[in-house]
């Protein structure tokens, strides 16, 4: 099954950059910011050895404060979003939608930032042909709503000039900090842009917020841990799909466990759903481990993981060209074993 599953031309759709490195990236990452020789980049790579001992929750988020500090220059956010292609890139991912909170620091302003994650997305086409990439622009919560309209502002001029690359817009961040009415102006003109709006939705149990949400409306649905039987009922019938991040929720204890995660729940009443990673590297999984941790827990066949597969086509924000073309890569694929 691993190999079927890491050889299948898979689609991610919830996947953040910045906690998308894995361990060998970020130390490649760090050996680029700091140099091989720097006190900096021996006392990271003696981190690392410490994370592949154990990885609790604290250590997870130690691994999202090292990325942030090696982002924090032109040339390191060049370096880390071309890596985190290469490592989907080498998961056999085919098509990819990457979301990012624009940010701004010394050395760049929050247009800067978009500009180079999206020029490196774009020279990466020569170097990985066999992955296409998106990207979702993310307003995070716990930020000024100000922020969030600039963000929007720019995701607006960007699609303008690049509309098969910007997408969408994401709102993530603590969903126990910022009200979500105080985001809906921004995430509404977004949409009237003809931006798909992608909401981190039912995190945490929070039943009004949940309701505003789903009558606010959205393309796809982050995590949906929290949603009642109603509320699956609701997406199923608007055709909205909940992105369902197993390792990521059982790690950051949302989830309980993985046999009592949500998918469960969402395949018994055939609701949309897509598998996905949300931040690979930090809690180090690929989406063929979550794909096949999907299998194993819930005791899915290979045509079980192939429908999974094509529910994400489906679902991608690719337009219809590059949809039939993923949907035959997977075709060729599955072709390919039959006559093995
Ligand atoms: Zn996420």
């Amino acid at each position: 099954m691993f190999k079927f599953l890491k050889e299948l031309p898979k689609v991610e759709l919830h996947a953040h950059l910045n906690g998308s490195l894995n361990t060998n990236s970020l130390r490649d990452l760090a050996e680029k910011v700091y140099g091989n020789t720097s006190e900096e980049f021996s006392q990271l790579c003696a981190r690392f050895v410490d994370f592949e001992k154990d990885s609790n929750l604290d250590k997870c988020f130690e691994k999202f404060a090292f990325v942030h500090e090696l982002t924090s220059t032109a040339e390191g956010l060049q370096y880390a979003t071309e890596l985190v292609i290469r490592d989907f890139a080498n998961d056999n991912i085919q098509y990819l939608e990457l979301r990012t909170t624009p940010k701004a620091n010394n050395n760049y302003l929050r247009r800067d930032y978009l500009r180079i994650v999206l020029d490196t997305i774009k020279k990466g086409r020569e170097k990985y042909p066999n992955i296409l990439v998106k990207l979702l622009p993310s307003i995070n919560r716990s930020e000024p709503v100000a922020v969030a309209e600039e963000t929007v502002a720019l995701a607006v001029e960007f699609a303008k000039t690049d509309p098969d690359l910007v997408v969408g817009i994401d709102l993530s961040g603590n969903p126990a900090q910022g009200k979500f009415t105080d985001f809906s102006g921004a995430l509404n003109l977004a949409r009237k842009e003809g931006l798909k709006l992608v909401i981190h939705c039912a995190e945490i149990d929070n039943t009004s917020e949940i309701k505003e949400m789903l009558a606010f409306g959205m393309s796809r649905c982050g995590h949906g841990t929290y949603l009642s039987s109603e509320d699956i009922a609701h997406m199923k019938a608007a055709d909205i799909p909940i992105e369902c991040c197993l390792t990521s929720n059982v790690k950051s204890g949302t989830v309980s466990s993985f046999e009592e995660h949500h998918l469960k729940q969402l395949m018994e009443a055939d609701a949309p759903k897509v598998v996905c990673t949300d931040d690979s590297g930090v809690f180090d999984t690929t989406l063929t481990n979550e794909l096949l941790l999907v299998a194993e827990t819930f005791n899915l066949t290979r045509d079980h993981c192939i429908d999974l597969t094509m529910e994400a086509v489906k679902h991608s924000f690719a337009n219809d060209e590059e949809r039939q073309q993923m949907a035959l890569k997977v075709e060729h694929y599955v072709n390919s074993l039959k006559s093995e």
